[in-house]
């Protein structure tokens, strides 16, 4: 069955919306196979912002995503990588439709509330990153 890594960034987290997050991804008939509160190091961001590094935004996204604790779940279920895109909704909460996590709780393209894998191999390279083999459960 697939999965993918969600983190409810430090904006959402911070603002007590977590729980209405993981709400709307349950009730999507999504699974949580794993969850943990941290905080995210430099080294961290880099690894899992790998792609993003040279950005003009990298900087002001690592500030942002080491600047409190975050929350890190594994949702696993059909189709889950698309559709929790789709339930989080556009980068820019700007462009975010009606109903999705970042037009509920994202303020702007930096601190937009969630992040979600974006395909099969993402998942695969940035679930490793938070959580071990035995920290995830079927
Ligand atoms: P997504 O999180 O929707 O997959 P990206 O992978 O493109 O989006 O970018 C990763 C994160 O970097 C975004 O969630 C956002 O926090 C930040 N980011 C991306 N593009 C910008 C931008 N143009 N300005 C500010 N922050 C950005
Ligand atoms: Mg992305």
């Amino acid at each position: 069955m697939e999965q993918t890594l969600v983190l409810i960034k430090p904006d959402a987290f911070g603002a007590g919306h977590a729980g209405a997050i993981l709400k709307l991804y349950e009730d999507a008939g999504f699974k949580i196979v794993a969850a943990k509160v941290m905080r995210m190091t430099e080294a961290i961001a880099a690894k899992h912002y790998v792609e993003h590094i040279g950005r003009p935004y990298y900087a002001a996204l690592v500030e942002f995503m080491t600047s409190a604790p975050l929350m890190a779940i594994v949702l696993r279920g059909d189709d889950v990588i698309k559709k929790v895109r789709e339930l989080n909704g556009a980068t820019n909460p700007a462009d975010a439709a009606e109903g999705t996590v970042r037009k509920l709780y994202a303020a702007d393209k930096t601190h937009n509330a969630v992040h979600a894998s974006d395909s099969p191999e993402s998942s695969a390279r940035e679930i490793p990153i938070f959580f071990s083999a035995c920290e995830m459960f079927d």
